[in-house]
C-alpha cells in the first residue's frame, strides 16, 4: 500500500508542473497563430483593456518575430513589464535575464534588467547569480535608481556566495595575496618604468581609474618585459601588460584591454582560479615573500590561468563600458579582439598563444562586445566619430597598414645603409 502511495505522489509531483507548463503556454500557442499585424492590434487592445497576461504574451511573440531592432527592444521591454504586472514573475525574469545577458537596449534598460534579475535570485537565495547581476548594477552601471537598494543586497550576496576557503575574504587579505603574487610576477619579469615607455599607459590609466568601480581597490598598472602578448590582473588591483602587446595597440585598444582586466578584478575572477594554488601553499605555510621558488611557481601558473567563457563576457562588458566612460572609443576592445583572432587564424604566431590561452577569444565574444559598443554609440551619437563597427575597422585597418608599410620601408632603408657601409669598408680594405 505504502508503495502505491509513494508511486502516486511520485506521479503527482511529476505531472503537476507539466500540466501547469502546458496551461501557461497554451495561451502563447493560440496567440502565435495570428499574423504579425493582427497580433500588434491585438496587443494594443489587450493593453487598453488591461488584460495583462494576454498583452505580455503578445508582446513576447512580437519581439521574437520583429526584425527591426528598435521595435524589438520596445516589444521586449513591454513584455517584461506586463509579465511582471500580471504576477508571472518567472516569465518576466526570463526576459530580463535575456536583456541583461545579451545586453539588449539602452544601458538604462540593461541596468534595470540586471537589478530585477539580481533581486529575484537574491530573494531565492541563489547568492552567486544574485551577486553577479547586482555587481553590474553597483559596479558597472552605477544606476542611481537602484544603488541604495542594490548595494546592501550585493554585499550580502557576495559574502554568502564565497564558500570554503577565501570565504569572507576582505580587501586586506585580498591585498596580501595580491602583494605576494605581485612579488612573484616582478621576480620573474622586469617592470619597465622609463618615461618614454610608460607615457601612453599613464595617459590611459589616469582616465580609466577615475571611472573604475571598487573604490576600495588601489589600482596599479605596469608594463613588463616579455616577448609574448598578454595582459593579466593579480588580486588586489595589480594589472600587468607585456611590452610586446603594449607597443602594438592604440589608446582605444589599450583602454579596452585594461578595462577588461579591471573587470576581472572587480568580479574577482582570478581569486577563484588562484585558490587551488594558494590553498595548498598557505596550508603548507609555505608562502612568504622571500621564498622565490614558490613565488615563481605562482607567477608561472598565473600567467597560464585561463578564464571561463562567462568570465570573459563579464570582463568584456567592463572593458567596453569603462573605455567609453573614460572618453575612448567603445569600438577599441572589439577591434582588438577581432584583430588578434584574425592574426592568429592567419599564421598562428606563437607570441599570441599566451593571450589566447588565458583569455580565449570566440566569435561570440567579439559579437557581444560589438553589440554593446553599438548600444553606447547609439545612445550618444554626437560623441563618437565612428557610428558603425565596419567604419571603425576600415579606418583602423588602413592605419595599421600604413604603419606596417612605414616599418618595412625603414627596415629596407636600414638594410641598404648596412650593405652600403659594408661595401665601403670592403673598398677601403681593398685600397
Ligand atoms: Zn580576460
Amino acid at each position: 500500500m505504502r508503495f502505491f502511495i509513494t508511486l502516486f505522489f511520485f506521479f503527482f509531483l511529476l505531472i503537476t508542473p507539466l500540466v501547469q507548463a502546458e496551461k501557461q503556454t497554451s495561451l502563447e500557442k493560440v496567440l502565435s497563430r495570428f499574423s504579425k499585424t493582427r497580433l500588434e492590434s491585438l496587443a494594443a487592445l489587450y493593453e487598453r483593456k488591461n488584460m495583462l497576461k494576454e498583452a505580455a504574451y503578445s508582446y513576447k511573440i512580437l519581439a521574437d518575430r520583429e526584425k527591426i531592432f528598435k521595435r524589438r527592444v520596445e516589444f521586449i521591454q513591454k513584455a517584461a513589464y506586463y509579465f511582471e504586472k500580471a504576477g508571472l514573475e518567472k516569465e518576466a525574469i526570463a526576459i530580463y535575464r535575456k536583456i541583461a545577458d545579451y545586453m539588449i537596449g539602452s544601458t538604462n534598460l540593461q541596468a534595470l534588467a540586471c537589478f530585477k534579475v539580481g533581486e529575484y535570485y537574491y530573494k531565492h537565495r541563489k547568492w552567486k547569480t544574485a551577486a553577479k547581476y547586482l555587481s553590474y548594477v553597483v559596479n558597472l552601471y552605477q544606476d542611481k535608481r537602484f544603488l541604495d537598494k542594490a548595494l546592501p543586497m550585493f554585499q550580502r550576496a557576495q559574502k554568502k556566495s564565497r564558500s570554503g576557503f577565501l570565504a569572507g575574504l576582505d580587501y586586506s587579505i585580498e591585498k596580501n595575496i595580491g602583494q605576494i603574487t605581485k612579488a612573484a610576477v616582478e621576480a620573474q619579469y622586469k617592470v619597465l618604468t622609463n618615461k618614454e615607455d610608460t607615457q601612453k599607459l599613464k595617459r590611459v590609466t589616469k582616465r580609466l581609474v577615475k571611472v573604475a568601480p571598487r573604490w576600495d581597490v588601489k589600482w596599479s598598472f605596469n608594463i613588463i618585459k616579455a616577448d609574448f602578448w598578454n595582459a593579466f590582473a593579480v588580486p588586489g588591483g595589480y594589472i600587468y601588460v607585456t611590452n610586446s602587446l603594449y607597443n602594438t595597440v592604440t589608446e582605444d585598444e589599450l583602454a579596452g584591454v585594461l578595462g577588461h582586466e579591471i573587470g576581472h578584478v572587480v568580479c574577482r575572477h582570478s581569486q577563484k582560479r588562484l585558490r587551488r594554488i594558494l590553498l595548498w601553499n598557505i596550508a603548507m605555510n609555505q608562502i612568504n615573500s622571500k621564498d622565490t621558488k614558490t613565488l615563481l611557481t605562482i607567477a608561472a601558473a598565473l600567467k597560464d590561468l585561463s578564464y571561463s567563457r562567462q568570465n570573459e563576457y563579464e570582463a568584456d562588458r567592463y572593458g567596453v563600458i569603462l573605455a567609453a566612460r573614460a572618453g575612448y572609443s567603445p569600438w577599441g576592445l572589439p577591434y582588438f579582439l577581432k584583430r588578434i583572432k584574425e592574426k592568429y587564424e592567419k599564421n598562428r604566431p606563437s607570441h599570441l598563444a599566451s593571450l589566447l590561452r588565458t583569455h580565449p577569444i570566440t566569435e561570440n565574444r567579439i559579437k557581444r562586445a560589438t553589440t554593446l559598443a553599438k548600444r553606447l554609440v547609439e545612445q550618444n551619437p554626437t560623441r563618437y566619430k565612428f557610428h558603425s563597427f565596419e567604419e571603425y575597422c576600415k579606418y583602423m585597418d588602413e592605419l595599421y597598414k600604413q604603419e606596417e608599410k612605414q616599418k618595412q620601408e625603414k627596415k629596407h632603408q636600414n638594410q641598404q645603409e648596412k650593405s652600403n657601409s659594408c661595401k665601403k669598408s670592403e673598398q677601403n680594405q681593398q685600397s
